[in-house]
């Protein structure tokens, strides 16, 4: 750093002179905790409505959840609050970068602005309206609800950026250096990111709007006797499966293969009785994703639950858990989530594990498991 000269592009890569970007920079006056929060709204209040018939009919853009909030969060929340994957900026910074966990309400968790409230409700009508028994157009509608809420936090990320890179003024190098790679990694996934999101989203679009029965859609669903300590909603490209395997490089230039993950609450509005489920969903042949299946396939049915959790945990970063739950883990266990979501969700290296670490957080017993017709003539013979 020391060799750069005045007039020398950045060390940073912002493509501004050193002089008018880095030079002094612990020395300048740090952004204020009020500025950050700015940004930090200003990046979460995008706001459109992503369905594809959006136009006249749309009303206004809702706080929409991606994890049912009724009968859901409202079932493991402790005084309204539920944990969350830390995305508020002052705590980043004073984590590092370090994914930390922090409490949120449960009409702000895991919710987002994609959607305005009449194609919300029309939408997903079919995964609200009382406990689901996984028909091929609600596994299709979780993914939807996923897929949807990646592309909102891709678009999210997008209206932040400039300021995020100014967060390290008056900071010492290192921080200075952590903060700028952390900004590089969120434009370059960005970049990358919402170009092969805007492809997968047309043809989910496409399958949402023709209603053919659903042919191209693969699914596995995973019924549990109770509603899960932990809930999730995800759309995400695993490189490993459950043994530890590699099942695709995402540097290739092979196109990425992606799928979606629902850790939700199933219970029956009527009876009120408990259930939870998690579902994986994916279009189309993507043979990366059927060696995922296959592995967690060939877990033993009591085992399964715990790798639910491993696969929330060590691959995504929309979900919520309850305080009380996770208040109540050894430090040990605590340590153990950490440090996967630590490996997964990762500013820098992403670096997803789902193998066995030995804990058994959970209780959750399997009921049942529904499987698409596509996918178990790939899982048989395995
Ligand atoms: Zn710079
Ligand atoms: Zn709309």
């Amino acid at each position: 750093m020391e060799s750069i000269g005045r007039n020398d592009p950045c060390w940073c890569g912002s493509g501004k002179k050193y002089k008018k970007c880095h030079l002094d920079r612990e020395n300048q006056t740090p952004v204020t905790l009020n500025e950050i929060e700015q940004v930090r709204k200003k990046g979460g209040s995008w706001q459109k409505c992503l369905h594809p018939e959006a136009g006249s009919k749309c009303d206004k853009v809702v706080r929409a959840h991606s994890v049912q909030r009724q009968g859901g969060l409202s079932r493991i929340a402790r005084e309204g609050h539920v944990y969350q994957l830390e995305h508020r900026f002052p705590k980043i910074l004073q984590n590092k970068g370090t994914p930390s966990l922090g409490l949120v309400g449960i009409k702000e968790a895991t919710t987002f602005t994609g959607m305005c409230g009449f194609h919300d409700n029309e939408t997903f009508m079919p995964i609200e309206s009382g406990a689901v028994s996984f028909t091929p157009e609600q596994c299709f509608l979780f993914a939807y609800r996923s897929l949807c809420k990646e592309v909102y936090a891709k678009q999210a990320i997008r209206g932040n950026t400039e300021l995020f890179r100014e967060l390290d003024k008056g900071q010492p190098k290192e921080v200075q250096a952590a903060i700028q790679r952390i900004a590089t990694w969120r434009n370059t996934g960005y970049a990358e990111g919402v170009a092969e999101l805007e492809t997968v989203k047309s043809e989910y679009d496409r399958i949402l709007l023709e209603s053919n029965g659903y042919v191209d859609l693969r699914y596995y669903a995973v019924e549990l006797d109770r509603t899960p300590e932990i809930m999730c909603s995800g759309f995400g490209s695993p490189e490993t499966d459950f043994d530890g395997n590699r099942i695709q490089h995402l540097a290739d230039l092979e196109p990425i293969q992606n799928i979606s993950f629902s850790l939700i609450s199933n219970v029956e509005h009527v009876s009120n009785e408990d259930a939870g489920a998690g579902v994986f969903a994916w279009l189309g042949e993507q043979p990366a994703m059927e060696c995922l299946m296959r592995s967690f396939h060939g877990i033993p049915d009591a085992e399964k639950p715990a790798a639910l959790v491993r696969y929330v945990f060590g691959g995504h970063e929309n979900f919520a858990i309850s305080p009380e739950w996770y208040d109540a883990r050894t430090a040990e266990e605590q340590q153990a989530i950490k440090q996967r979501i630590l490996s997964g969700a990762s500013w820098e290296y992403p670096q997803h594990d789902f193998t066995d670490d030995g804990h058994r957080t959970v209780d959750w017993q399997v009921k049942a498991v529904h499987i698409s017709k596509s996918l178990e003539a790939c899982l048989v013979g395995s």
